[in-house]
């Protein structure tokens, strides 16, 4: 008999030994620390016959969550941290150390860029960031040092799919771990770790949590590696608060209906703005897996648009600078996510002033469309 599938696994997520009084949903352990009826007890702990002892290494609501995902991702062990920027510095610093150098893409998430560019300089470890669409760029910028090859399934706001077949290729032949940021795409379209990825993370704040209201993170793969991010988490002081992690728990049973719902609702929105006049172009992958192209749709407008009464005629879709929650929302890139790029940079990266990136909700899709098209056309007026 074959397992369960993908939506069966999203909403069956309980740890065997999270409930002991059998209530359905698991409690919320509430607390910072387990206590011992007596010292060979406690000393069991750390013989591995007792899981926890103290919040900040391990407890069982951070331990459901960092399971559901690893098992979504059909990745052996994962491990969560308090947001996705801590699952990221966890899961890299459990590859290098002082000493070491990355291979990165330069089209990462922003706070991921600042991560990787100003905050490792400081632990020792050097990047090297590269257009990952020129592979052999990305092999020339391999160095005897070099342990990790950085790089998002898909990315932001451009929603490029990475070649990841490609990129394992190329670590494997130089004897190189790799790491993908798979938060956009989220194991419903995409499973980096069965294309031999030896780090998968996430932003939990976004697709997995689903609801915008908890900062966290996961980051799964290749047990030996789990272990020693874990290690990270703990003595970085990276845990995930037990409700937090509860509130992400309850958000990632909903991922495949959320998931189909957005990513049919993208689809058709994007099919419409294709076809608008006051829209120069599209990005919206033409592929990325056979369950479906994604739920962001990024738009540049046409030249003359009023962006400010674009953003300001969207009625009921919000301006939020985040994506993934359940409802429709839109950001700026060039005012929030790559503001602090040079100007050269967000030429490099094509960020301009009319470039607007929609986080498509589960609303009702003619809904979504109207509102956008109110907008577009309000927005037309000055330039005509
Ligand atoms: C939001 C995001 C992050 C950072 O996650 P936080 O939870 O905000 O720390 C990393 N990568 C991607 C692709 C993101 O969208």
């Amino acid at each position: 008999m074959r397992g369960p599938s993908f939506r069966t696994k999203a909403v069956h997520n309980h740890l065997q030994e999270s409930r002991p009084f059998k209530s359905k949903s698991t409690p919320i352990y509430q607390t910072s620390v387990f206590s011992f009826d007596s010292l060979e007890e406690m000393e069991g702990y750390f013989e591995g016959k007792t899981p926890y002892l103290y919040t900040r290494n391990g407890h069982p609501n951070s331990d459901e969550l960092a399971q559901s995902v690893a098992t979504l991702e059909e990745a052996p062990d994962g491990v969560a941290a308090s947001s996705g920027l801590g699952a990221i510095l966890a899961g890299i610093l459990s590859v290098a150390e002082s000493g070491d150098h990355l291979v990165a893409a330069s089209d990462l998430y922003g706070g991921t860029y600042h991560l990787i560019k100003e905050e490792l300089k400081t632990f020792g470890i050097e990047t090297t960031f590269v257009n990952f669409r020129n592979h052999t760029a990305v092999e020339k910028a391999i160095q005897p040092n070099t342990k990790l090859i950085y790089t998002e399934s898909v990315t932001n706001p451009f929603l490029r799919v990475e070649d990841i077949d490609t990129v394992t290729e190329i670590a494997k032949k130089h004897g190189l771990s790799t790491m993908v940021d798979n938060t956009f795409a989220t194991p419903y379209l995409l499973k980096p770790y069965t294309q031999g990825v030896d780090l998968v993370v996430h932003s939990a704040t976004k697709y997995i949590g689903g609801h915008s209201d908890v900062s966290a993170g996961v980051v799964t793969g290749r047990t030996e590696l789990i272990q020693k991010a874990r290690s990270k988490v703990s003595n970085l002081g990276l845990n995930l608060s037990p409700f937090e992690s509860w509130l992400a728990c309850r958000g990632l049973k909903t991922l495949a209906v959320r998931m189909e719902r957005q990513i049919d609702n993208a689809e058709e929105l994007a099919g419409f703005l294709e076809e608008h006049s006051q829209v120069k172009r599209v990005y919206y992958p033409e592929y990325v897996s056979e369950q479906g192209r994604g739920a962001m749709v990024t738009v540049e407008l046409e030249e003359g648009t009023n962006m400010s009464r674009f953003f300001s005629s969207l009625g009921w879709i919000k301006i939020v600078p985040s994506l993934a929650g359940v409802e429709t929302t839109v950001s700026y890139p060039l005012g929030t996510s790559h503001r602090s790029l040079t100007d050269e940079e967000k030429a490099k990266l094509n960020i301009n002033e009319r470039l607007v990136r929609i986080s498509v909700g589960i609303e009702e899709s003619a809904d979504i469309i109207r509102q956008i098209h109110a907008a577009l056309s309000e927005s037309a007026v000055e330039a005509n």
